[in-house]
């Protein structure tokens, strides 16, 4: 059995959907079906979910989502019609309009994109149609219900053939519609796999699985074939955006994989994400991926004698902890300790005042704080006890010109963190990306 969900691109018209029709249709393992919203048709187009969230606030502002709605309806029944089904997505788009016109919040608005592609589809490939209200839930302070929806999606899909199930939103235990973050139809389909013990979980997309690295900075970058929820976190925590972040734990934890595809090559293999790489997974490269981000600030502490002062971090880090900062990484030197952070720690406390308290935590000789950091992640399992692979990183850096600020390894060795001048970033990714996977 696979789950497989669709992106709002594969949902956009007709066309798309007769692709997604013989994806779906040319293997009988794919019975569970977890569909987006319709998406984007052209570059400057709008997202069903995003006239959604505008339709309730015309509603807000207007009493009535009226006008917003016409938009939205117009792009349904231009499917349903070049579909040429017989399906009353009218009776549907009424209610919703009602709906919205009645709701106290977003949500139910925005819940809507994904629930009536789920009808439409569900009409269209003649399979069932189970309303994610009835089986995904949400506790009463909003936070997502896992035991409970595990039992209802392993109850309400046994022995079911062929199920359509709207992505992104679910219920909450006083009927209220709740959606899960932006994206977040990955994370239905990732809770669907995991209740039903599918043996994999494939989602769909305009791509063929995930980049080396960012295509806005490296042009057309290659593809990862296979890769570990492990490293995929470490690009994702680097400012990666493959899948919705929540999606991997249902998944990963029931050791099941991931295959990123996309419906307009479905013959590419795509993006295997699994748990262990095995030895003739590993790729040639030591590198898998090359992520990172911009503004981030470091904080130089230095006083003599630091090394022999019990609880010296501890206290700095408490500052930060009092503060509601979070920590990137600490290089340290024999007297001198960094903290890594990204600039926006500054927006909840202002450096003024973490430096002062600071300075009143541990009393340092020196401290000042540096910006304009950047953080680059060399991600790859093939890394791990293979020599020279920073070395490679290194030297392809200083022939870009670019100066290190920062080095860092994981324990684990799958990872190398550099940092370097935000000017850089660009110029630093694409030179690493050309020592490894150039030609
Ligand atoms: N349609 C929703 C969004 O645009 C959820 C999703 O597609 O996953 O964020």
């Amino acid at each position: 059995m696979k789950v497989c969900k669709f992106g709002g691109t594969s949902l956009a018209t007709a066309k798309t959907l007769e692709l997604v029709k013989d994806i779906i249709l040319s293997d009988p393992e794919r019975k569970f079906v977890v569909v987006s919203a319709p998406g984007k048709r052209f570059k400057d187009d709008e997202k069903v979910t995003d006239l959604l969230y505008r339709a309730f606030d015309e509603k807000v502002m207007t009493g009535t989502c009226k006008s917003t709605m016409k938009l939205i309806r117009k792009r349904y029944i231009e499917i349903r019609d070049d579909l040429k089904i017989d399906f009353d997505i009218e009776k549907y788009l009424d209610e919703v309009q009602e709906g919205i016109n009645k709701s106290e919040d977003a949500d139910f608005a925005a819940s809507r994109g994904e629930y009536l592609s789920g009808l439409l589809i569900a009409a269209y490939l003649g399979y069932d149609f189970i309303d994610a209200a009835e089986i995904i839930k949400f506790k009463i302070d909003g936070s997502y219900d896992s035991e409970i929806t595990e039992d209802l999606v392993a109850k309400a899909l046994k022995n079911k053939e062929g199920v359509v199930i709207p992505g992104f939103y679910g219920r909450k235990p006083n009927g209220k519609i709740k959606t899960f973050t932006r994206g977040g139809s990955d994370f239905t389909g990732a809770i669907i796999a995991g209740a039903m013990k599918v043996s994999i979980y494939e989602n769909w997309t305009d791509v063929n699985g995930v980049a080396i690295t960012d295509p806005r900075i490296v042009k057309n970058p290659c593809f990862i074939d296979v890769i570990s929820y492990e490293e995929l976190r470490e690009l994702s925590y680097m400012g990666a955006s493959v899948l919705h972040p929540d999606s991997v734990f249902p998944v990963q934890s029931a050791n099941i994989p991931i295959n990123i595809k996309n419906t307009f090559e479905p013959e590419n293999p795509g993006t295997l994400i699994k748990n262990k790489i095995s030895r003739e997974d590993m790729q040639e490269y030591p590198v898998t991926g090359i992520a990172g981000r911009k503004s981030n600030a470091t904080i130089n502490i230095k006083k003599a004698m630091m090394n022999n002062e019990l609880g010296f971090a501890r206290r700095v880090l408490s500052v930060l902890e009092r503060c509601g900062i979070s920590v990137e990484h600490i290089p340290t030197g024999i007297d001198t300790m960094s903290i890594v952070l990204s600039e926006k720690g500054f927006e909840i406390v202002p450096e003024k005042k973490v430096i002062e308290d600071i300075k009143i935590a541990v009393n340092p000789d020196c401290i000042d704080v540096a910006h304009n950091l950047a953080l680059i992640a060399i991600v790859g399992h093939g890394m791990a006890r293979r020599k020279g692979t920073a070395a490679r990183v290194f030297t392809a850096l200083a022939k870009a010109d670019v100066n290190v600020r920062m080095i860092d390894q994981g324990s684990s060795e799958i990872n190398i963190i550099v940092g370097v001048e935000d000017s850089d970033f660009e110029t630093s990714i694409r030179a690493i990306y050309d020592e490894f996977f150039g030609d």
